[in-house]
């Protein structure tokens, strides 16, 4: 349903670059509305974060006033949910909860106040001693003094997940154009935009922009500057072991540094791992994939679009994770890989429409959370772009906030 060929100049209602989780979500839940929709993607789909990412899928609950946080994440763990369940996609999906470890005394306190203040608002968390969590994770380390338990949270493979909102969307109508690399983005004096690609020109009257890390460029393309700035993520496996890590897997300590200190300043968004070239905590989360694999990964650090894997960074995420797992010490690493993530500088999502052009569409910033809350982010904005409405809930999210002509 995927193809790779395009025929002279195309034309399409609605016209979405990039084949993320982002664009393809946004692709599958407007063409379910009956719109006219095509997405251009420069490599596969998934080819970018969205295939590489730890497939961890967050989610506390929708709590008792639910924000645009709740909306993300607990509306994409339904539609991940639909997509498993209901429209019998195999994206090796699984409600496995999650355990984020405490290393000391004063991640406790700090993790022990965030449990109760969450639960009471409503959310679906608590403490665990180590003996608990071993009652369910029996892997993990006993000696480390609690962990939190998040029990709604979940996993899915990646590259299948977001194949299947691609796949969802071509058999719903969409066409979905692999291989086609956009260089150059005009408005039409009729109205709408002329998208210029290495395969040919499509005309289009709405254009979503949904391209991760690289908004920024697309956005230099239509004369504006959009403040998404890539942020490296990498990850290393094991050989593939029999069933031993049954939940998704996290740490407190970068929570409790960015407690402290959320490291944002001009040149920096929060909560990286890295300011200025220099770490300044580890953070943490793995899983275990259903062939068997370990994975972990944590680093999130700012070396512009190089993505070369820094191995350094890899064994720190590896002694970070021993920590928590004493057996993965003794288990060599047998790959890694790294990834761009699309980090806003205020650290915020930007979803909705661009106000000083028309008919011109963002979902991005999605940061280091953006497979497990791309599906609700694509459907918010496909409700707006539908609608005409913007939900509630994106208020939080709006463009106009940051995005600004050059
Ligand atoms: C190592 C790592 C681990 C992560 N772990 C998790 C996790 O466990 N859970 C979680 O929720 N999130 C995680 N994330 C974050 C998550 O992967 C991202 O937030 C999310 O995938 C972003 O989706 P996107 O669709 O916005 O961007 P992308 O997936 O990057 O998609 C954008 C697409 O646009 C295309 N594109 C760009 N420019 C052009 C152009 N000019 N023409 C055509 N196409 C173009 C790109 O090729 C790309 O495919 C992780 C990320 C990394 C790197």
């Amino acid at each position: 349903m995927v193809c790779n060929q395009t025929d002279k100049v195309q034309e399409a209602e609605t016209l979405i670059i990039g084949g993320g989780i982002a664009g393809t979500a946004t692709a599958f839940y407007l063409v379910r509305y009956g719109r006219d929709v095509a997405l251009v993607e420069r490599g596969e789909i998934a080819s970018e974060a969205s295939g590489v990412n730890a497939g961890q899928i967050g989610a506390t609950g929708w709590g008792d006033m639910p924000d645009l946080g709740s909306y993300l994440t607990m509306g994409s763990l339904q539609l991940f949910k639909e997509m498993q369940l209901d429209l019998g996609y195999d994206i090796e999906f699984r409600q496995s909860g999650s355990l984020t470890a405490i290393h000391t005394p004063d991640q406790y306190d700090y993790m022990r106040d965030r449990v109760l203040d969450m639960r009471s608002h409503g959310f679906e968390v608590e403490l665990l001693t180590a003996r608990e969590a071993r009652a369910i994770e029996p892997e993990i380390n006993p000696a480390l003094p609690a962990y939190m338990h998040t029990p709604l949270r979940a996993q899915a493979d990646p590259v299948r997940a977001t194949r299947a909102f691609a796949d969802a969307a071509a058999r719903s109508g969409a066409r979905i154009l692999t291989n086609h690399a956009v260089s150059g983005v005009a408005p039409r004096a009729a109205g709408g935009y002329l998208v210029e690609t290495d395969r040919g020109d499509i005309v289009c009257e709405s254009l979503v922009i949904a391209a991760g890390a690289w908004c920024a460029p697309v956005g230099r393309m239509l004369g504006l500057e959009i403040p998404v700035v890539p942020v490296r993520g990498q990850m290393w496996a094991t050989d593939s072991l029999p069933p031993s890590v049954f939940l998704t897997q996290s740490s407190a300590e970068s929570a409790y540094a960015w407690s402290k200190d959320d490291g944002s300043d001009t040149r920096t968004p929060p909560e990286v791992t890295h300011k200025h070239g220099t770490r300044v905590t580890r953070h943490l989360y793995g899983r275990q994939r259903r062939n068997g694999e370990i994975i972990f990964g944590g680093d999130r650090q700012m070396t512009g679009y190089d993505k070369a894997v820094e191995h350094t960074g890899i064994e720190v995420n590896k002694g970070h994770a021993s920590e928590v797992i004493p057996m993965l010490s003794s288990l060599p690493i047998a790959r890694t890989w790294s990834g761009l993530m699309p980090f806003s500088m205020d650290g915020a999502p930007i979803i909705g429409s661009i106000p000083t052009r028309e008919n011109l569409y963002i979902v991005s910033g999605l940061a280091s959370s953006g497979f497990g809350r791309g599906p609700m982010a694509g459907k918010l904005l496909a409700d707006h772009i539908h609608t005409g409405h913007r939900p509630h809930v994106l208020a939080e999210a709006d463009p106009a906030r940051c995005v600004t002509d050059i």
